[in-house]
């Protein structure tokens, strides 16, 4: 039910049952002490940035993208295992200034920072990469006020879109970042900033090698045109990241190894030449945890209608708007489902849905899975990366869900 070495392949068994962090789930399930609960597994984790660190040159610097899991446990493990962070509002900051990691490797990118956050920023010492020319007289006021001098970065948004993406961000008129042909003029009315470099991130979930190897090729010549006009040494390059993971069927994994050779030769042949001072960063927040991560939730209901088994979960859109396919998709899919015993034969197509009111509501359509019945598990994968941080919990008033690093 869902594409190789991804959904039930990653998590390990004990003795049939689906384990977390080598916990099996109805037990993991009474340690928690309520459905439905997102668990993340910590080896997993460790094991990806391993993999990740291992495709890309050694002196390529890997950052995690917070939005994409801010849960403070898993960051704290995280801190131990990348060069950086980088945030997109004042509480991910603070929850990754509580980490072991030091200040100074967090960035903070995003529209619409308030002066507030600024200002929190500027004396954290957290490095801004500024969205707007706005933003930058913004953060140099508040360096005044506060008698500092603040590191600041340009997101650029570049002249080209990166193809495969499943969300733009990059490319045409963007509310991200400043046009890269404003960009010369501006770093001559830097002031007192302190200038580092530059940020590019011009597309999220893209599973295509070749195409995020073109984007990589074409920022990292942007981003040299742009140093030329820069007003001091360029030391920072965030080149993005966008991997993707493979949600359903016809996905494949990218190819990370290719990523990391292409990588390679732009580090020898372009950056190191010419800036040698630069570190150079990929930032990554999906691809780090979305694969982690499951949503347990216990069947409620099972009821038949005109043909159609239902299966009525007490989770729903309310903590996984993704696996809804009501998060950005333009065609709804199935996310890889199963029951706690994934490995089990199918008892024929089912259709799980959630408790919410709306046909919105819809987690697996006439999807094949074991026999469940009313108290037994169904679990959503692929639930690490923009599972309850991107959904409407509010919804209808349900409970918060728990979530656990096993
Ligand atoms: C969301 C975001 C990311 C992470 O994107 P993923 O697709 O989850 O890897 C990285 N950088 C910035 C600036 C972002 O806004």
């Amino acid at each position: 039910m869902s594409a190789p070495g991804t959904g039930p392949d990653l998590f390990g068994r004990a003795d049939g049952m689906l384990a977390v962090g080598g916990v099996p789930l109805e037990r993991l399930a009474a340690r928690v002490g309520s459905t439905p609960f997102f668990a993340y597994d910590r080896r997993l984790i460790t094991e990806r940035v391993a993999q990740v660190r291992d495709a890309l040159p050694d002196d390529v610097r890997l950052k995690y993208a917070v939005k994409a899991n801010p849960m403070p446990a898993l960051l704290a493990h995280l801190a131990g295992l990348v060069d950086g962070f980088d945030v997109a509002s004042a509480l991910e900051m603070r929850h990754a200034l509580d980490t072991a990691l030091p200040a100074r490797r967090i960035s903070f990118a995003g529209p619409g920072k308030t002066d507030e956050e600024l200002a929190q920023a500027v004396a954290a010492d957290v490095m801004i990469e500024a969205e707007s020319e706005n933003e930058l007289a913004r953060v140099a006021r508040a360096g005044e006020r506060l008698g500092m001098r603040p590191r600041v970065a340009l997101r650029v948004n570049p002249p080209f879109s990166v193809r495969g993406s499943g969300m733009r961000m990059g490319g045409g008129p963007q509310q991200f970042g400043v046009d890269a042909e404003r960009v010369p003029a501006l770093l001559q009315r830097l002031g007192d900033l302190s200038f580092e470099g530059f940020h590019v991130f011009a597309g999220s979930q893209n599973l295509r090698a070749d195409s995020i190897c073109e984007a990589q090729r074409h920022t990292v010549e942007l981003l040299l045109e742009l140093a030329d006009a820069a007003p001091g040494p360029v030391r920072y390059l965030n080149l993005g990241g966008g991997f993707g993971i493979p949600y359903f069927d016809q996905d494949r994994p990218v190819e990370l190894k290719r990523i990391g050779e292409n990588l390679r030769t732009l580090m020898e042949e372009r950056v190191r030449p010419r800036l040698p001072q630069a570190r150079v960063h990929i930032e990554l927040g999906r691809y780090l945890v979305g694969e982690a991560g499951v949503y347990v939730t216990r069947v409620v209901d099972r009821k038949e209608s005109r043909g159609t088994t239902y299966l009525v979960v007490d989770g729903g859109m309310h903590h996984q708007l993704a696996a809804s396919g009501n998060f950005g998709q333009f065609i709804r899919r199935n996310y890889p489902l199963s029951t706690a015993r994934p490995d089990e034969p199918a008892e024929g197509p089912v259709t799980v849905v959630g408790c919410l009111c709306t046909p919105l509501d819809l987690l697996g359509d006439a999807v094949e899975l074991p026999r469940a019945d009313v108290g037994d598990l169904v679990v959503v994968y692929q639930a690490g990366a923009y599972g309850l941080t991107a959904s409407p919990t509010a919804f209808l008033s349900h409970a918060e869900p728990a979530e656990v690093l096993v």
